[in-house]
């Protein structure tokens, strides 16, 4: 996931600013599952920023992704490489999936 927050950002208008809030939007349903896409606003121009598109299966990957760090740092202090290589493929097999999802949700539902 992108860390955002607190990231200092350039707004088209020029203003360098410090993202304080992220703010979340429904962009309507897809397939069953809420959409929302995340956002945040120029202090000086209001313009909104979106920056994520996310479903229950974002969610869903984003926590087995975790998951698979978690086990792959545990099998890298074990000395266990085979099994830590694993770990990543399946992170690495995530990370395609949700980018694929992410980006087809951004596509469907624009932000206004
Ligand atoms: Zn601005």
């Amino acid at each position: 996931m992108i860390i955002i927050e607190k990231a200092l950002v350039t707004c088209d208008c020029g203003k360098h600013f410090k993202v304080r809030e992220i703010k979340k939007r429904r962009m309507g349903v897809h397939q069953g599952q809420k959409v929302r896409a995340h956002f945040f606003v120029c202090p000086d121009c209001r313009k909104k920023h979106p920056f994520l598109w996310e479903n229950d299966d974002i969610r869903k990957l984003r926590q087995k992704n975790k998951q698979h760090q978690d086990k792959m740092g545990e099998y890298i202090r074990a000395k266990q490489i085979g099994k830590a290589e694993h770990e990543k493929w399946q992170f690495e097999q995530g990370m395609t999936k949700a980018r694929g999802i992410k980006g087809e949700l951004k596509e469907r539902f624009p932000f206004p």
